[in-house]
């Protein structure tokens, strides 16, 4: 392809793509494809010859886009969302066409230079303190690929700096922290690094919300519980080096209390590495009314390190991990490993930042152009008023939920995160269920997972429509809507979380009545079966 062939098979390209966003609501929401059926339309090597461009755009159209599942659909509320602009679709086409691996300022000084000045335009935004700043020169912001490998690199560092401070101790003796409701990179990374890993069992520790005595708030991670195993383990010869903690779950946007848990280790433990997973909830400290939930102060003042995607719910298009450091060197003293080939003037007079040595790979894409070009276009109003329409569209669904009379919310909705179950009050009432419930109580301190007491057939019995009900959603509705399910506590539940930037109010009342009528549908048939 020449430059004139480029030129007209670029347009062509930008007037599809805007042809598959304002068609994007008629499409089903997810792929109606059968396993194996692009195989089946492909030749199975490639062609001798080149073929003609028009062919290849076609065959994207054609083939491609059936089996796509849409998530910028306005009905796509499964696991979280993943941002998508405009803005970031021409910084990634942008990027593309400079396509240099940026590893050191030399690279390309632009590359490098826009990275730290945009993750200082974040941090601000996120009302995080100046030591994470870049301009500080002692901490700074560095954009991965995602928050699996923004918690791997900090492992590595936290592993380095400890075997760096505690030479005698051996590697098998180093154990690493997470929760039950740490995202699963955590046992991943332990895995990749060979590690020990103690998973402290969180699911006992009910968090109520502060504005409402009766709904759960999540499961979250305090003092005493890391007291607990830290002692155990530290008696048993252990070195604990590192602690990932998490503002905002996968499974139910629980927070852990950043602010305890930080001022303890501080205290007691200083040389363990605070690590904070924020990969979706983060980008709700760019709003003020939201910084004491997502534990702003506890952040600023305790942590090691921080991850938040904006590629998930911060409008930046797949990918965009931001990870601040308190202190920069904890990575570069880790990840500095400089040959003779890579040495620069400015690299070697420490004038300028190598940001090959803040993550783990020496290559890396020009991404910090989709955040500027993001944060110049919306502006921080505007990406707060993106924020908070997602949240204000979360507590629509949940106030519906509250009012129903066959679903329940099993915690108090998170940010844009609702997570709740099928839970007839008419056939079921509380009394004959729970046995421990207040008797007036339709509440959901007397039926959530937080009752030890939840009689195990009445469970293993409303785990059963509830799965019956995910079945019937996942093989019949996929087209219309997509939401995700979750185990909390032995309790089947469904996940709705809200974020694609095109959803509207709209979109949030047919999922519910959806919801509804798949919910009736699997109550009859219960109840038919009985
Ligand atoms: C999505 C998510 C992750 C994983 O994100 P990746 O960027 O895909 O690695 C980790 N933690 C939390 C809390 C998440 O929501």
């Amino acid at each position: 392809m020449d430059i004139e062939q480029f030129r007209k098979a670029g347009y062509q390209a930008i007037d599809r793509i805007c042809d598959y966003y304002y068609s994007l609501r008629e499409k089903p929401v997810v792929a109606q494809v059968e396993p194996g059926y692009l195989r089946k339309a492909l030749p199975d090597h490639a062609p001798e010859k080149g073929e003609q461009w028009d062919a290849i755009a076609d065959d994207y159209q054609s083939l491609i886009i059936p089996g796509l599942t849409h998530w910028q659909h306005p009905s796509f509320f499964a696991y979280f969302p993943t941002g998508c602009t405009f803005e970031g679709m021409l910084a990634d086409l942008y990027s593309s066409s400079a396509c240099n691996p940026g590893f050191n300022w030399l690279a390309s000084p632009a590359c490098t230079e826009l990275e730290s000045v945009v993750m200082d335009w974040a941090a601000r935004m996120l009302g995080l303190e100046r030591t994470f700043w870049n301009i500080s020169e002692v901490g700074g912001g560095v954009i991965q690929t995602t928050a699996s490998d923004s918690a791997l690199t900090a492992v590595v560092c936290a592993r380095t700096r400890c075997t760096t401070l505690n030479p005698d101790v051996p590697h098998s003796s180093l154990v690493m922290y997470v929760t039950s409701h740490t995202h699963s990179f955590g046992l991943k990374a332990a895995r990749i690094l060979g590690l020990r890993v103690r998973t402290i069992d969180v699911d006992d520790e009910v968090v109520m919300g502060k504005d409402s005595e009766e709904e759960v708030d999540g499961w979250g991670l305090g003092v005493n519980k890391l007291k607990e195993a830290l002692k155990e383990d530290l008696a048993n010869g252990m070195k604990p080096f590192i602690l990932v903690a998490t503002v905002g779950t996968t499974n139910s946007g629980a927070v852990d209390r950043i602010d305890e848990i930080g001022e303890y280790l501080a205290k007691e433990h200083p040389s363990i590495w605070l690590h904070v997973d924020a990969a979706w909830a983060g980008v709700t400290l760019a709003c003020p009314e939201y910084r004491d939930r997502a534990q702003l102060a506890g952040i600023n003042k305790w942590v090691t390190s921080l991850c938040v995607n904006f590629h998930k719910w911060g409008l930046t298009n797949f990918d965009a991990s931001a990870l601040w450091v308190r202190d920069r060197n904890l990575l570069i003293d880790a990840l500095d490993v400089t040959p003779a080939y890579l040495r620069t003037k400015h690299g070697d007079a420490g004038t300028v930042i190598d940001y090959r040595n803040w993550h783990l790979s020496l290559g890396r894409r020009f991404r910090s152009l989709k955040l500027w070009f993001v944060l110049r276009s919306f502006g921080v109003e505007g990406f707060q008023t993106y924020i908070r329409r997602c949240i204000k569209l979360n507590e629509l669904f949940a106030s519906l939920v509250r009012k129903s009379d066959i679903f329940e919310l099993v915690t108090r909705p998170s940010f844009a995160l609702t997570v709740f179950r099928l839970r007839p009050q008419a056939i079921f009432e509380p009394s004959t269920l729970v046995s421990t419930s207040p008797p007036t109580s339709s509440s959901i301190t007397a039926t959530a997972p937080t009752s030890d007491k939840e009689d195990p057939s009445s469970l293993a019995f409303l785990n059963a429509l509830n799965r019956a009900m995910h079945h019937e959603l996942q093989t019949s509705h996929t087209h219309e809507m997509l939401l995700t399910q979750t185990e909390i506590r032995g309790v089947f539940c469904l996940r709705l979380a809200v974020g694609a930037a095109r959803t509207e109010e709209r979109d949030i009342l047919r999922a519910w009545e959806i919801l509804n009528e798949v919910g009736e549908h699997v109550l009859a048939e219960a109840q038919s079966g009985a």
